[in-house]
């Protein structure tokens, strides 16, 4: 490898492959020192192969400098690159953040799960088929799972949705194509079987104090199920992120 001048600043970075075809690239400056080279989580582009490649630094379109490197790309090793590939290759965007989502192997769990609600039935992803079943699911929904219920007198609560990955999100009718919370592991629906009052019942529990929720209104949902979601909270008492006009 060759060294570089840690001083050097550009514009873009661009790693390409033996035949010169670009396989990533990402704003910002090259970093560290020989041997050295840093870039935002979310540029994987192959997981599995391995590049002897080219690094460029671009600057105002100008090449300041090139260095072969081995990239290997090994990602987590298992079905979770392909669900992380589908965060890249779409765009997903946290609207908490603004920024674009892309999930590290440890945001994904095998078997979060808790007193009533199991892992199973939140993993509602095309990849829940056993033993390859990972899902990203945070702790928030569980704990507001059970607090749910447990206003509502312990009775059973049904799940039809909660984790997504994003191509079945994505051809999910009426989903929020590229921010729909079932990526990101706090949404859920709640069967209520086409019942008004069931609906609202759940609804106002949602929403109120002890669970501070956020949930779709049903002018654009139905009463087959509720939808809720605590975007971006780690606990029940931690401000909401509610879309507006979403009950909160
Ligand atoms: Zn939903």
């Amino acid at each position: 490898m060759v060294p570089f001048d840690p001083q050097i600043s550009s514009d873009r970075v661009d790693i390409t492959d033996d035949l010169g075809a670009r396989i990533a690239t990402f704003t910002g400056t090259l970093s560290g020192g020989q041997g050295t080279v840093t870039w935002p989580k979310g540029t994987t582009v192959d997981v599995t192969r391995k590049y002897s490649a080219q690094v460029y630094a671009v600057k105002d379109g100008i090449q300041l400098l090139t260095f072969p490197v081995s990239l290997s790309f090994t990602g987590c090793g298992d079905i979770r690159d392909q669900i992380i590939k589908e965060y890249n290759d779409n765009k997903i965007v946290d609207r908490v953040t603004g920024q674009l989502y892309v999930p590290a192997c440890t945001d994904f769990t095998q078997d979060k799960h808790s007193t009533n609600f199991q892992f199973a039935e939140l993993n509602t992803s095309t990849y829940n088929t056993n033993p390859n079943s990972w899902a990203i699911l945070r702790d928030i929904l569980f704990t507001g799972l059970e607090a749910i219920r447990h206003l509502n007198g312990d009775q059973t609560l049904g799940i039809s949705s909660g984790y997504r990955n994003p191509v079945l999100n994505i051809n999910t009718p009426n989903s929020d194509k590229l921010k729909s919370r079932h990526m990101f592991g706090d949404a859920v629906d709640i069967r209520t079987g086409s019942d008004p009052i069931a609906w609202q019942t759940l609804h106002d529990f949602a929403v109120g104090a002890d669970i501070n929720g956020c949930v779709e209104p049903h002018a654009i949902s139905t009463y087959d199920h509720l939808h809720v979601e605590w975007p971006g909270q780690a606990s029940l008492t931690d401000a909401r992120h509610c879309q507006v006009g979403w009950a909160q």
